[in-house]
């Protein structure tokens, strides 16, 4: 994979970037929970396009993390444009890798859902984003570096991906760090 950033001889921060497409925002959470190693984080990361930034924009990025799927057409665009500015791109959680939860309207007609939903004044505002036929995975409309499994995945697992690819390392997961509960 890839060599750390530098500026010159010294070591620069990496930039970073996270998104929740269609998810709960459960795996950003549980990156959360790595605790008392945010201040280690902090150190060596600046966070870009971010729930924990609220930045709207996106400049480029050494690294992406991907939370959701994709359920409409304005995930697929906000997905695109990460892609295109981030160096290494990562699926986070069964959401993004396999769409999840809300991949089980997948086997319905998105139409008869919303009208089962809204009765006859299903929302039309242009402003909408149009709902996607099919919630898809990450991987089915950008090319994805890794993937990291579980639902969420553990905070030691968004670690231990950190670490490894801030050494320029592979990302290990092994024993524990793989879960897909
Ligand atoms: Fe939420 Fe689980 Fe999906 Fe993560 S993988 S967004 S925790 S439902």
């Amino acid at each position: 994979t890839s060599t750390p950033p530098t500026v010159g001889a010294a070591p620069r921060k990496w930039r970073v970037a996270t998104v929740s497409l269609a998810g709960c925002f459960g795996c950003h959470m549980s990156l959360l929970d790595i605790d008392e190693r945010l201040f280690e984080l902090i150190e060596r990361v600046e966070f870009d396009r971010s729930p924990l930034t609220d930045l709207k924009t996106l400049a480029p990025c050494d690294l992406g993390l991907v939370e959701g799927g994709l359920c409409n057409a304005e995930n697929v665009e906000v997905l695109r444009r990460f892609r295109a500015q981030c160096r290494i791109l990562v699926a986070v959680g069964a959401c993004a890798i396999t769409g999840g939860l809300p991949a089980l309207r997948n086997h319905l007609d998105v139409g008869e859902v919303l009208r089962a939903t809204y009765g006859e004044r299903v929302p039309d505002d242009p402003e909408l984003p149009l709902p996607l036929a099919r919630v898809l995975p990450v991987h089915e409309v950008v090319r994805i570096d890794h993937a990291l499994p579980g639902c969420p995945p553990p905070a030691d697992a968004f670690w231990q991906l950190l670490q490894d690819l801030m050494a320029g390392r592979a990302p290990a997961l092994h024993g524990g760090l793989i879960r897909y509960d």
